[in-house]
């Protein structure tokens, strides 16, 4: 009886599962699924909005952003992308993070590292941030002064899962890290996964220097390039991380906020 029972059960589900919209591109269900979560995370203008009808402008978005052809469709190159290791910041972000164009107004911007990683000594984790930061700063007129205690402008940590922000991490892989731009509390702090492999080389895990350097372009006001060689490119794994450097792109776009260093008085 109980096997009768449920078998009518699955031929109800069955026969009541949607077809999967044109957008799918004849991809599975799990994958339209993951598509979805993605768009609505990365290419949502406001955060409010999970409006499906949009779904397939978000994915024609995101398909200019990566430099596909602009289908409306999914693909398995569009799949490829989505699973890749990325920042946990969106794609389209000068419409809902980082409203106006915030940067800082003091020409020393302070930093502390609030928590640590198990992956790499405390020493390691404060000469990376302190080389990260130096990257940039080398090219703009901005000081950086390291604090251990007390209140800093940008906030240094790493945390798992739900971590006291609206976004949560999710484990090893996907999003790797995120921050927010210039401003007061949670501004400018970044956040790194600890469900991650940090690592100061380049072969297994998560370079951890080459992570922070780009959301400390975040926490300075940048949002994500679509130039596949600069470091604020959203996904993760670009040559040697070792031997990375900013790019002209990455310059131009720091420069363009802050000025210069000829300028610096
Ligand atoms: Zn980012
Ligand atoms: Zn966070």
């Amino acid at each position: 009886m109980w096997v009768a029972v449920l078998g009518v059960l699955c031929l109800l589900t069955n026969s009541l599962a949607l077809p999967l919209p044109p957008e799918a591109g004849g991809m599975n269900e799990q994958q339209w699924k993951q598509a979805q979560d993605y768009l609505q995370r990365f290419y949502s203008r406001d955060s409010n909005a999970r409006d499906d009808n949009s779904l397939r402008d978000k994915l024609k978005e995101m398909q200019k952003f990566f430099s596909l052809p602009i289908t409306g469709i999914l693909s398995s190159r569009v799949m490829e992308i989505m699973q890749k290791s990325r920042c946990g910041v969106p794609d389209v972000l000068e419409y809902s993070l980082f409203p106006g164009h915030p940067k800082w107004t003091s020409k020393v911007v302070t930093y502390r590292v609030d928590s640590y990683t198990r992956d790499l000594s405390r020493s390691t984790v404060d000469r990376l941030v302190t080389k990260a930061l130096k990257i940039w700063g080398n090219e703009i007129p901005l000081k950086f002064r390291r604090f251990n205690w007390g209140k800093a402008d940008i906030k240094i940590g790493f945390a798992r899962g739900a971590h006291g922000d609206i976004y949560p991490f999710d484990g090893p892989g996907n999003t790797l890290a995120h921050a927010f731009a210039p401003g007061k509390d949670i501004g400018g702090d970044a956040h790194f996964d600890e469900d991650e492999r940090w690592t100061d080389g380049s072969k297994i895990g998560i370079n951890f220097l080459y992570t922070a350097t780009h959301e400390f372009g975040h926490s300075l006001g940048l949002g994500h390039s679509t130039n596949p060689n600069a470091v604020m490119f959203p996904t993760y794994g670009v040559g040697d991380p070792k031997t990375f450097k900013l790019s002209q792109d990455d310059i131009r776009g720091i420069q363009r906020i802050y000025g210069n260093v000829y300028n610096f008085k």
